[in-house]
């Protein structure tokens, strides 16, 4: 091991972000243990890290405890699109709950930092436009977004009990809306449904009246804000914003896919699902402060290298 080289373990380390991470941390020469149970994850994904000797890789669900040393933890590890966190939602709530609980004991016990992967889920539909992270939120606790929002929400508050009453060092990102290669080409996330939909010529679909927004940010600028924080001292704990501000409608997203693959698809208007939330964009103010980091990707470039990568999974 290097000098400045650390033993990192990453939880949902073979999913979408996950994967992004450890290639990331492998690159730098720190040992990376990534730890999944392969509910959405893929070992595809990871499959060009498997014979590094910095790459450590162990099937296991953080709903149990885990016992092994290191210096830092990036805790991803829970389903992100709404199709699968709605597939068996008390697993979610588990996932977040009990699964922060485990990380933050281990973390108490070898005295390592971790990073928990919350969302801007945590504002649900919000009436702040845009959020920033002293918003407190609009979340229906009932609804088929609960487990999921409301699951992020506790763990946060065990990331922050567990810094105040245990000293452990935390730091809590909200991510939002991320994308790139490697996304699940069945999440049913709308940047790989619009790219899939329009390379194989089907019609796009558009919940609702598709004048919703989001903004994206492309992975490897979220990857960026995830290594920036970790670095961060004692004295930063977030939460912390980190997402492109960049706000568009699902229907603008949707003509730009259709420009960029060349694609002759119609546009298919379905119902839109509860609780989906009207508007979305993160204030990156801190970020900027703190960080001093602000998303370098542009959108039609990130469009174009995820659509390179799904005509090569498609095509295969
Ligand atoms: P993903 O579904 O691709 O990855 C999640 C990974 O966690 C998968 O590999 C899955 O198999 C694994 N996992 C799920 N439950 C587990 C369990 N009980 N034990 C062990 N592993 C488990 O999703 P992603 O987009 O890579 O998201 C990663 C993290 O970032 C998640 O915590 C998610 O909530 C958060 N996040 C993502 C986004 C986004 O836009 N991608 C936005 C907000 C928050
Ligand atoms: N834990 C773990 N790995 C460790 C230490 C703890 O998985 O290295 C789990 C353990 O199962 C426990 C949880 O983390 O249930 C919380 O740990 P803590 O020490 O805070 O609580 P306690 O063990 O006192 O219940
Ligand atoms: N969406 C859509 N068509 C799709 C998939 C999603 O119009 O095929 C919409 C969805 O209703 C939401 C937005 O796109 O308003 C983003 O959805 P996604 O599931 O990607 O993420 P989230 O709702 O969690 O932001």
């Amino acid at each position: 091991m290097g000098l400045n080289s650390k033993r990192i373990l990453v939880t949902g380390g073979a999913g979408f972000l996950g994967s992004h991470l450890c290639e990331r941390l492998v690159s730098e020469g720190h040992d990376v243990l990534c730890v999944d149970n392969y509910f959405t994850g893929r070992r595809g994904n990871i499959a060009h890290l498997i014979d590094n000797p910095h790459f450590e890789l162990l099937r296991h669900d953080v709903t149990f405890p885990l016992y092994v040393e290191v210096d830092e933890i990036y805790n991803l590890a829970c389903p992100a699109s709404p199709v699968h966190y709605q597939f068996d939602p008390v697993q979610t709530t588990k996932t977040s709950v009990i699964g922060a609980v485990n990380m933050l004991g281990l973390a108490k016990r070898v005295r390592a930092k971790v990073l928990q992967a919350s969302t801007s889920e945590v504002y649900g539909d919000p009436e702040v436009h845009p959020q920033p992270e002293s918003y407190r939120g609009n979340v229906n606790p009932l609804g088929p977004r609960a487990c999921y929002d409301e699951g992020k929400r506790a763990a946060e508050t065990l990331f922050f009990d567990y810094h105040r009453q245990h000293k452990v060092r935390v730091k809590v990102v909200r991510i939002f809306n991320t994308y790139g290669p490697r996304m699940h080409p069945n999440d049913g996330r709308v940047v790989s449904n619009f790219i899939v939909q329009a390379l194989r010529g089907e019609p796009i679909t558009l919940y609702g009246d598709g004048m919703q927004t989001r903004a994206f940010c492309f992975v490897t600028d979220m990857i960026e804000g995830f290594v920036r924080l970790m670095a961060t001292d004692e004295s930063v704990t977030g939460p912390i914003n980190i997402g492109n501000p960049h706000e568009m409608t699902v229907k603008e997203l949707a003509e730009r896919v259709i420009r960029l693959t060349g694609a002759r698809s119609d546009l298919r208007y379905l119902p839109l699902p509860q609780d989906d939330p009207t508007q979305r964009c993160p204030d990156i103010t801190l970020a900027r402060k703190v960080l001093n980091w602000e998303p370098t990707v542009a959108i039609d470039d990130g469009l174009a290298q995820t659509i390179a990568y799904f005509r090569g999974i498609i095509e295969e």
